[in-house]
Order: C-alpha cells, then sequence, then structure tokens
C-alpha cells in the first residue's frame, strides 16, 4: 500500500518502543495509528516515567497504560515466577469499568502472557483471594475491594511496579480519596504512578503532587474539532420540587422527543421509577443496571445505537465507560455531585459540530449548584418552565396531525392509479358509521384511542410552578436548629438501623449511603439523617424500606473494609416513640 504524505505524519505504533508481540495484538485489533494519547503516553511511561493524563473514556488511554505495563512486564518476565506478587495495580472507580480494562489489558497481553485478574466489591471474595494466591501479574481494582484484600494480606503490593488511577476524578467523586491514598501508601516508593483523569479540579491536582514524581504530562481534548465547530451543548434546567422530579421529567422528554438520550439517574430504585414513568409515556426506555452482565449491557446499547430505544436510564456507575456517538441528549434526573461530574456527563453529546442538548431537572436548593456550572463552563444554562399539562396535550396533538396528514398524503398517493381500494375494509366500515355519526366525532374517537393506546397518560395532577431565585439570593437549607446535636427521635414514617462502626474506624456518611444503597434497594435520596458516633452510627430510613432492606443486608454490611452489624436501633423501634437511647 502506498503512503500518502498525511499518512507520513501520523505517528506509527511501529516508532514505538513495544515488542513484536504487543506490536501484533494492536494489528490484529485493527488499530492503524496510535491516538494522540497514546502517541505522546506510551514511550515515557516504557522509559519509567510517571505520568499525569488528562483524558476521557473513547481517547484509547486504556491502551495508552496498558501497552507499556505490559511491555515492562514482558521485559521482567524471565525474572518473574509463579505465586509472585502483582507488578501493576489499575484502580479504576467502578466494577464495570475494572470489567472493561481488564478485558483489554488481557487482550492486549495475550502475546506476553499476562496473568491479569479482577477484583470488586460486591462479589464474592473467595475466588478473588483464590486467583491472587495463584501468582498474578496486573491486578485490576476498585479501591474498596482492593482495601479489603490488602487487609486480608492477600493483594500485595510489595513488589509494584506500576500503579495507575485510571478516571480518578470519579473516583474522588465517589468518596475514595481515602482508600486510594491508603492503597498508595502500600506501594513501594520506587513504583511508577500513571493518573488518569477526564477533569483537573484543584484535588486532583493535590493526589497527583503528592504521589507523582516529576510526571509528564499530557492533554488530550476528546475530539479533535474543526475551528469553528466547538461542541455546541444546549443547556435546560427545569426548576421543579423534588417530590415531582420524576413526574416533570417525563413530561419535559415527551415534549423534547430525543431521538438517542441518556438518562441519569442517582440510584437503582430511581433508574426503574423513571423507566416507568417514561415507557408509561409511550417512550422507549430502558433501563442500565450495574448489575446486568456484559451481554446484556451490551444489547441494551445495540437497541439504542440501531434507534430501537431512545432513552437509556442508568445511574453514573452503569454508564461508565459507555460510548455511544449518536447521543442526543443528556438528561439529568438529578443535579450531579459536583460540577465536574456535570462536565463529565454533558460531554457525551454536541461531539464533532452536532449540537447536543442537556437536561437537568433542579430542585430549588440546587439551583446555586447549577450557577456554579455556569461559571465552571462559561456556558449559559437556561432555566425553563416544566411544560404543563395542556402544553403537552398541544404538542401530542401536533405530533398526531403531522402523522395523520403524512399518512394521508401517502395513502392518496398510493391510490392515484385506479379507483379507491378498501382491503382491509376500514373505509366500508367508516361509511357504516358515518351514517350514524357527524364524520368529525368519528375522527376525534378514533384520534382519542389512538393516543390512549399510544401510553398518552393522564396529566391531572399539575406540578407546582417554582419561582427562579433572583441572582445573588441563595436558598439556605431549612435551619437544622440544635438537631445535629444529640439523639433525637426520627422522623414520622421513618426508622432507624443501628450499624456498628463509626468514626473510629473512619466511617463517613457517604460510605454509609454507598453500603446501603449498593446492597439494598435504597435509593440514596430514601436515607435520611445520618448520625456518625464514635463506634455506631445511625441511619434513618423510611419505615415501609425497612424489612426489605435488613433482609437485603442479612444483619451485616461491609464497611471501610470491615463486617458491621445492622440492624434496627432499638432506642426508637419506630417514629414517635420516647426520647432517649439505651446507651
Ligand atoms: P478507551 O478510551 O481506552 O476506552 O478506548 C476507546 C476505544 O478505542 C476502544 O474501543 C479501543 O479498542 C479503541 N482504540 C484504542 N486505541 C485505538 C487506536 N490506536 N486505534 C483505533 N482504536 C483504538
Amino acid at each position: 500500500m502506498s503512503e500518502n504524505e498525511h499518512e507520513l505524519d501520523l505517528p506509527r505504533f511501529s516508532d514505538l518502543p513495544l515488542r513484536a508481540e504487543l506490536q501484533h495484538e494492536v494489528e490484529e485489533l485493527g488499530y492503524e495509528n496510535p491516538s494522540p494519547i497514546q502517541a505522546q503516553s506510551i514511550r515515557p511511561l516504557v522509559e519509567g516515567r510517571d505520568l499525569l493524563g488528562q483524558a476521557a473514556t473513547g481517547t484509547g488511554k486504556t491502551a495508552a497504560f496498558a501497552l507499556p505495563i505490559l511491555e515492562r512486564l514482558a521485559a521482567q518476565r524471565p525474572e518473574r515466577s509463579r505465586g509472585d506478587a502483582p507488578f501493576g495495580l489499575v484502580l479504576t472507580p467502578t466494577r464495570e469499568l475494572a470489567l472493561q480494562v481488564s478485558e483489554a489489558v488481557t487482550r492486549y497481553g495475550r502475546g506476553v502472557g499476562a496473568r491479569v485478574v479482577t477484583v470488586y466489591g460486591g462479589a464474592p471474595v473467595g475466588p478473588q483471594w483464590k486467583a491472587l494466591q495463584q501468582g498474578v501479574d496486573i491486578v485490576v481494582a476498585t479501591p474498596g475491594r482492593a482495601i479489603d484484600l490488602l487487609n486480608r494480606g492477600s493483594l500485595r503490593l510489595d513488589a509494584l511496579e506500576t500503579v495507575v488511577l485510571d478516571e480518578a476524578d470519579e473516583m474522588l467523586d465517589m468518596g475514595f480519596v481515602e482508600d486510594i491514598e491508603t492503597l498508595l501508601d502500600a506501594t513501594p516508593d520506587t513504583r511508577q504512578a500513571v493518573l488518569f483523569s477526564a477533569t483537573m479540579p484543584r484535588r486532583i491536582e493535590t493526589l497527583a503532587q503528592k504521589y507523582l514524581r516529576e510526571p509528564v504530562t499530557v492533554r488530550i481534548r476528546r475530539e479533535v474539532v474543526p475551528e469553528g465547530e466547538a461542541p455546541k451543548v444546549r443547556q435546560t434546567a427545569y426548576l421543579v420540587p423534588r417530590s415531582h422530579t420524576t413526574a416533570a421529567l417525563g413530561r419535559v422528554l415527551e415534549a423534547e422527543r430525543p431521538t438517542a438520550a441518556i438518562v441519569f439517574c442517582r440510584t437503582r430504585l430511581d433508574v426503574d421509577a423513571v423507566t416507568e414513568t417514561l415507557t408509561a409515556r409511550g417512550l422507549r426506555a430502558e433501563a442500565l443496571h450495574g448489575g446486568m452482565d456484559q451481554e446484556h449491557r451490551t444489547r441494551v446499547v445495540e437497541r439504542v445505537r440501531s434507534g430501537r430505544t431512545e432513552l437509556l436510564v442508568a445511574t453514573d456507575v452503569a454508564a461508565r465507560g459507555l460510548d455511544i456517538d449518536l447521543l442526543t441528549h443528556v438528561v439529568n434526573h438529578d443535579v450531579p455531585q459536583s460540577s465536574e461530574a456535570y462536565v463529565h456527563r454533558i460531554g457525551r453529546v454536541g461531539r464533532a459540530g452536532r449540537e447536543g442538548v442537556a437536561i437537568t431537572l433542579v430542585p430549588p436548593s440546587k439551583v446555586h449548584a447549577m450557577r456554579g456550572v455556569e461559571r465552571l463552563t462559561g456556558q449559559p444554562i437556561e432555566f425553563a418552565p416544566v411544560p404543563t399539562a395542556a402544553d403537552l396535550r398541544a404538542t401530542r396533538l401536533a405530533r398526531t396531525a403531522t402523522v395523520l396528514r403524512e399518512r394521508l398524503v401517502a395513502d392518496l398517493r398510493d391510490e392515484e392509479p385506479g379507483a379507491p381500494t378498501d382491503g382491509d375494509g376500514v373505509r366500508a366500515m367508516l361509511d357504516v358509521l358515518a351514517a350514524e355519526f357527524d364524520g368529525v366525532d368519528v375522527a376525534a374517537a378514533a384520534v382519542r384511542l389512538l393516543q390512549e393506546a399510544t401510553g398518552a397518560p393522564n396529566d391531572g395532577e399539575d406540578i407546582p410552578v417554582v419561582a427562579l431565585p433572583r441572582a445573588g439570593e441563595r436558598r439556605e437549607p431549612r435551619s437544622r436548629g440544635g438537631a445535629a446535636a444529640g439523639t433525637r427521635p426520627p422522623k414520622a414514617g421513618t426508622t432507624r438501623l443501628f450499624v456498628n462502626a463509626g468514626r473510629a474506624s473512619g466511617v463517613r456518611p457517604q460510605d454509609i449511603v454507598g453500603a446501603l444503597a449498593n446492597e439494598s434497594n435504597l435509593s440514596g435520596r430514601d436515607i435520611g439523617a445520618i448520625q456518625i458516633h464514635e463506634r455506631h452510627a445511625l441511619v434513618e430510613i423510611p419505615e415501609h424500606a425497612a424489612e426489605d432492606v435488613l433482609r437485603s443486608l442479612r444483619g451485616a454490611t461491609t464497611l471501610k473494609g470491615r463486617r458491621a452489624n445492622v440492624r434496627r436501633d432499638r432506642g426508637f423501634a419506630g417514629a414517635g416513640a420516647g426520647r432517649g437511647r439505651r446507651d
């Protein structure tokens, strides 16, 4: 094949210091040229340098760190033997990403025979423990489970040569900072450290300063955008009381009718509720759960790509690493935890000069968070009213009129050559009805039936309109008064759980929310006040959910890598019980 000038400008894999086995795998995978992040990272990483990389999913960052680890591993190979402590550790925020990275590393490492083990929470620890015992070259792990296995003496970090933090910003957002530091502190000073992050908030810089030595820095924009075609994302926020969020979202999406959208929810429970609400409106929505296997996920994503599903409803966790080029909308059922997380989410649309839309449902208490996003991005966010029931009726009718008009035109065209045909007998039936009723009344009844059949919901209940606080005016959460001090009875309708781990074990509120939301069907929002005491913690949850939660936890959970018992707080059997705890 003749190389033209343009191709000569591109970096080539053959110029990178990677052995033949690795070059071969890359070729087999059909990669023609290294991506920019690979072109910039692979050589310094093979040379053993530390690296700080700003790059998002879809840039080829996995191969950028995996190939050098494999190259360095293979160079050491003759000296390594079965039962060795790991050579490399890759930390990822989620199980999904861990599995994805692990699959990629295994694939790239086929030719050098790398032994890769994946460890993550939410699965029995036994098999992972055993896999580590059998000798491993590269461990891909989520931080919580890595700590757990480190504490059990099963994950050995004393001979580690390379550690990679993948999607470090996500890990920090998920509250893993202490776990990450504990893990890094357990590695030898001489190891190479690599940090990849889609965004570079101050916390990431601090982490990098603490753990990277004279790192090479690489910054890759998600896509090379031709001048004048910067990503365009139209950002709209709908102000709505929290209790009406899901209903409002249904209306907004029915009015907007995205071609391919991802709807982010905070918890699995929300994912289910939202999917149900959207489906009831006749929208084609599908849930994407962290619990689904890869095959199922792939099928769901395929249905979005092919247009059979319009809306993918997912938690951040389940959506990690998903790369769907055709997305037109990113929808936030809840305001994300941080401005960076918001920017990360909306980065999925508006690529390559196409216009993308970001929609966010915003409770009054989060308006200031959206202003923070505006400051961070320098892009305006428009606040719009939630469509009213009357707006939706009008939209629906306009849509029906369009469909009918198209059908009428098509039918007329088909009939032109000969006499009108009535193969299906519809006209004959209508002739009979028209003799009895007015023609327009008949058509009106048919349209109503059609709308009912396609799931037009009853929007009778109106969603309260909330006034936008004026600039500078910030709504403070209701006064907490003296409530935080001491132990008070749980709120009406809620009950309290007692967890036998507290401050002394380093337990923080987010750990408790994480554990409960992960291991039960409880949504983060269902979880009420959390009080962390020295050796125990108290968590308020809805009374009606208590039995379910206790059943799914089977009396215990893992907090900070340790078992912790969870039971009803006997101080208060239910709402309204007297004051005072037994201890
Ligand atoms: P990542 O950003 O690591 O999630 O990779 C995104 C996708 O790009 C994956 O499907 C990789 O298989 C693919 N990929 C990685 N490097 C290259 C390359 N040099 N050429 C073509 N595709 C690549």
